[in-house]
């Protein structure tokens, strides 16, 4: 069998699971190179904890080659283009031939599509803003924060609500006066999840104390008078802003035109194939429609999440290697996601169901709890656990999580 060479573009979550599920099961018998040009692996999930303190930087971040399985060929540069008819990635002064080309470069963050947001807030979606926005809240005396969701889609839909909850619950424990006020585009908390989901958030929401604003666009901060501006809304005036920058799809991707009108890349939702043979994107890059409307002209789209990138990123990985070794590639992406909700005070809520679900998803959110909260610090130990380690300890979170936690082995 000839040597095959797959390339992985992005070492993020999906990009991780795809080359280490690869290596798994291709051996060294063929290439599988991890193209990312960060040499630290951070965790985003855990920014949360790093705003409000209780983690610093070095345990949410490691060494990307610590986290890859031996074998694998870890290439630390900036992907700059693809040329998908030569089957061709090019990076820094390299180039590359591929025969099997996963693209899991995530989103890009673009706070200047916002006039004044760089200048006028901080914000908890990359490493550095969320350093700079917990040295905030501790200087912070006082007065109104807003948290906003400066445009959709962002990732991680359950993020905004569980910063304001976190950051109410930070303010309160030091005996600070601070407002909360959540902003979204969006008419609901979590709309992908349904109704129910959202009254459920909205109420824990107001149970901490932070006002929820649906419905508003942001379009414009003035830093000078810290002053947000929302389309067909009155200004607001705030003390201390944090924001979702808008995202965007990375650019290389349009220019190498695996991207819809909208800059996002639209694969087929079982088996996360392009239109280019060979060639899959997985997690945050992708666009998915899902079952659903959010108003009746416009569909809803499966949320950007890791939980999502990853079930993607092992889908990707069974279906390559299987095309190459010969065997049969039956595995296929359900659409199964769940979401541990923090709220502080060690406790977090669960919401988990199918969003293929027809005709809508079917989410549900599990009473709030410490057991979730301990979930989800125990999936960041798994996470950020060397590969030889990870087998053994997932062994004891899965024994822990059926006896203790009551949850399924399979969770
Ligand atoms: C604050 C926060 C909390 C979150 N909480 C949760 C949660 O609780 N649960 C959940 O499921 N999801 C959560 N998410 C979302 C989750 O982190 C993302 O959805 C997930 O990381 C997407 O994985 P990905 O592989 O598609 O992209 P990413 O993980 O973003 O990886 C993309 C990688 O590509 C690299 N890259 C980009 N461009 C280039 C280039 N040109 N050349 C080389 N490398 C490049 C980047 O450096 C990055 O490492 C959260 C996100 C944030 C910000």
């Amino acid at each position: 069998m000839a040597r095959k060479t797959v390339i992985v573009l992005g070492g993020g979550i999906g990009g991780l699971v795809t080359a280490n599920e690869l290596g798994k099961r291709l051996g060294r018998e063929h290439r599988v190179v991890l193209v990312e040009k960060n040499a630290r692996h951070a965790f985003a999930p855990s920014f949360l904890w790093l705003m409000t303190g209780d983690r610093k930087p070095e345990q949410v971040t490691r060494p990307l080659r610590q986290m890859v399985k031996p074998g694998i060929e870890v290439v630390q540069a900036e992907v700059r283009s693809i040329d998908l008819a030569s089957r061709r990635v090019v990076f820094n002064s390299r180039q590359l031939d591929y025969d099997y080309l996963v693209v899991a470069l995530g989103a890009e963050l673009a706070p200047e599509a916002i006039p004044g947001l760089s200048e006028g807030g901080h914000t908890f979606y990359t490493l550095e803003g969320t350093l700079k926005l917990h040295d905030a809240i501790q200087k912070f005396s006082g007065g109104t924060v807003a948290v906003v969701v400066s445009a959709i889609p962002y990732k991680c839909p359950g993020a905004p609500h569980e910063a304001a909850m976190l950051l109410a619950n930070f303010f309160r424990r030091r005996g600070k006066t601070v407002t909360i006020h959540l902003f979204t585009p969006e008419p609901q908390p979590m709309p992908v999840a349904g109704p129910a989901l959202g009254e459920a958030l909205q109420q824990m929401l107001k149970d901490n104390g932070v006002n929820f604003h649906p419905r508003h666009s942001l379009t414009a901060v003035n830093p000078q008078t810290r002053e947000l501006s929302f389309k067909g809304r009155e200004p607001f005036s705030y003390d201390l802003l944090a924001a979702i920058p808008p995202h965007r799809g990375p650019r290389l991707l349009r220019e190498a035109g695996l991207t819809n009108e909208a800059g996002w890349v639209p694969v087929d939702r079982a088996t996360l194939a392009t239109q280019y043979e060979n060639v899959y994107a997985l997690g945050d890059v992708t666009t998915l429609p899902i079952p659903g409307r959010w108003k009746p002209d416009v569909p809803m789209m499966l949320p950007k999440a890791g939980v999502f990138a990853h079930a993607q990123a092992e889908v990707v990985a069974h279906r390559i290697a299987a095309d190459i070794t010969g065997g049969r590639a039956s595995d296929v992406f359900c659409g199964e996601g769940y979401c541990m909700l923090e709220m502080g005070e060690s406790l977090a809520g669960f919401a988990s169901g199918n969003f293929f679900a027809e005709p809508s998803p079917q989410i549900q959110l599990r009473k709030l709890g410490k057991t979730w909260h301990l979930g989800k610090v125990l999936f960041e130990q798994w996470w950020l656990a060397p590969p030889g380690f990870r087998r053994e300890m997932l062994r004891l979170i899965l024994k822990l999580g059926s006896k203790v936690l009551r949850v399924p082995a399979s969770f």
